[in-house]
C-alpha cells in the first residue's frame, strides 16, 4: 500500500480516532464506512491526473458527513469511486480501501457491488431530469429497484410507492404516481429521486449537490427533508456540495476538499467557528449572506482552482493563499490532528494571524 508524500492516508489512520471507532460490546460498530488512502486517476494523451489523491475519512452510523469544495476539487469522483462508478478508461481507482459494513467495496465482484448500489447505498444526483427516465411514469421508476431487489408483488409495491411519496411530502401521491417526470417541478423531481433512493432502505445515502439546481426556498425544504429522513431511518448520509453555506445546519461533520485532497476536517461547529485552513476561511468568506442588503459583498477566493495535471510544488493551495510562507512553496503539509475531531493540512497557524 502506497502511503504517499502527502501523508493523508497515513495521518488519518493513525492517532486516537481509531479508539473512538471501536465497537461497544454487543452493538454494531460505530463506523459504517471507512475510506482509506483512496486514489483515483484519469489517463490522458500526455500522462495522467490524480482527481482523488490519498483521501481517507469515516462515516459514522446515523451521521451526516459533508464533503465541501469548489467545483473540480474531486468531490463527485470520490463519491463515484466508493461505488466503483468511475468510467474506465480513462479513469482508474489505483489505490485505497473502502470498507462498508465490514466489506471492502473495492474487492467485491461486479455482481456484488451491483447489489450494494441502490440497495444498501443510494445515490442522489444533482440533475433529476437526467437521472429520471422521461418515458416511464413515476410509479414505474420508484418501483423498479423494489422489483429488482425485493420479492414484493405489484400490489404491495404500489402501496410502498404511495407511502414513499408521502414520506417525501408529495401531496396526492396516488395521482402523482401516474405522472411523468416532465409534469413535475424541479423540487418535485428531486423529491421523487429521493423516494427512489429510499425505496430499499439504504444504510447510506450519498447526495451529490442534491439541491444545486433548485431555488433557495426549495433547497432548504429538500435539505430539511433529507435530514428528517436520515434521522427517521437511522441511515447515514454523505452530503456533497460546493456551498459551505448550506451544510452548517445539516451536517454533523465536514470534510473540506481541495485538489483531490482533504485539507480540513472537523465538526460543523469547529469548521464554522474556528476554521484552521485558509482555504476553508476563503470558502466561508465567499458564501453570500442572506442579509446582504447592508452591502457586505461576498469575497471570492482569488485565482483559479488548480490544474490537476500541473500542480504546483508544495501545498497545492499556496498560489492562492494570502498567508503562504516559503515552506508552503516547498513541501506539502500532511493532514494533522489538532484535537479529537479537528484535522488540517496546512503549515500556517491561522490563530497567529488574527
Ligand atoms: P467536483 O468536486 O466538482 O465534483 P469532480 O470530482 O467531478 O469535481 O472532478 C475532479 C477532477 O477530476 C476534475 O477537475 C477533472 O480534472 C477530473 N475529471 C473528472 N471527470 C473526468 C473525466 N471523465 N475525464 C478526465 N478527468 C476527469
Ligand atoms: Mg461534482
Amino acid at each position: 500500500m502506497n502511503t504517499d508524500a502527502s501523508g493523508q492516508g497515513a495521518a488519518s489512520v493513525a492517532g486516537h480516532v481509531a479508539d473512538a471507532d471501536q465497537p461497544v460490546t454487543g452493538e454494531a460498530p460505530r463506523t459504517l464506512l471507512q475510506v482509506r488512502n483512496l486514489r483515483t486517476i484519469f489517463r490522458h494523451d500526455h500522462g495522467s491526473l490524480t482527481a482523488v489523491d490519498g483521501v481517507s475519512f469515516d462515516v459514522r452510523r446515523g451521521e451526516t458527513l459533508a464533503i465541501v469544495g469548489e467545483s473540480g476539487s474531486g468531490k463527485s469522483i470520490t463519491a463515484m469511486s466508493l461505488l466503483r462508478l468511475i468510467p474506465s478508461p480513462p479513469g482508474e481507482i489505483v489505490d485505497g480501501e473502502v470498507e462498508f459494513d465490514g466489506r471492502d467495496l473495492l474487492e467485491l465482484s461486479d455482481e456484488e457491488i451491483r447489489q450494494i448500489r441502490g440497495n444498501e447505498i443510494a445515490m442522489i444526483f444533482q440533475e433529476p431530469m437526467t437521472s429520471l427516465n422521461p418515458v416511464l411514469n413515476i410509479a414505474r421508476q420508484i418501483g423498479e429497484p423494489m422489483e429488482i431487489h425485493s420479492r414484493r408483488d405489484r400490489d404491495s409495491i404500489w402501496k410502498r410507492c404511495v407511502d414513499l411519496l408521502r414520506q417525501v411530502r408529495i401531496p396526492d401521491p396516488e395521482r402523482r404516481l401516474k405522472a411523468y417526470p416532465h409534469q413535475f417541478s424541479g423540487g418535485m423531481r428531486q423529491r421523487a429521486m429521493i423516494a427512489m433512493g429510499l425505496a430499499c432502505e439504504p444504510k447510506l445515502i450519498i447526495a451529490d449537490e442534491p439541491t444545486t439546481a433548485l431555488d433557495v426556498t426549495v433547497q432548504a425544504q429538500i435539505l430539511e427533508l433529507l435530514k428528517d429522513l436520515t434521522r427517521d431511518h437511522h441511515s447515514s448520509m454523505i452530503l456533497i456540495t460546493h456551498d459551505l453555506g448550506v451544510v452548517a445546519r445539516y451536517a454533523d461533520r465536514i470534510n473540506v476538499m481541495y485538489a483531490g485532497r482533504i485539507v480540513e476536517r472537523g465538526t460543523s461547529d469547529e469548521i464554522f467557528n474556528h476554521p484552521r485552513h485558509p482555504y476553508t476561511l476563503g470558502l466561508m468568506e465567499s458564501v453570500p449572506r442572506l442579509n446582504d442588503s447592508d452591502g457586505t459583498r461576498l469575497r471570492p477566493i482569488p485565482g483559479q482552482p488548480p490544474d490537476l495535471s500541473n500542480l504546483p510544488r508544495g501545498c497545492p493551495f499556496h498560489p492562492r493563499c494570502r498567508f503562504a510562507m516559503d515552506k508552503c512553496r516547498e513541501a506539502e503539509p500532511p493532514l494533522e490532528q489538532l484535537s479529537e475531531e479537528h484535522w488540517k493540512a496546512c503549515w500556517v497557524d491561522l490563530d497567529d494571524k488574527h
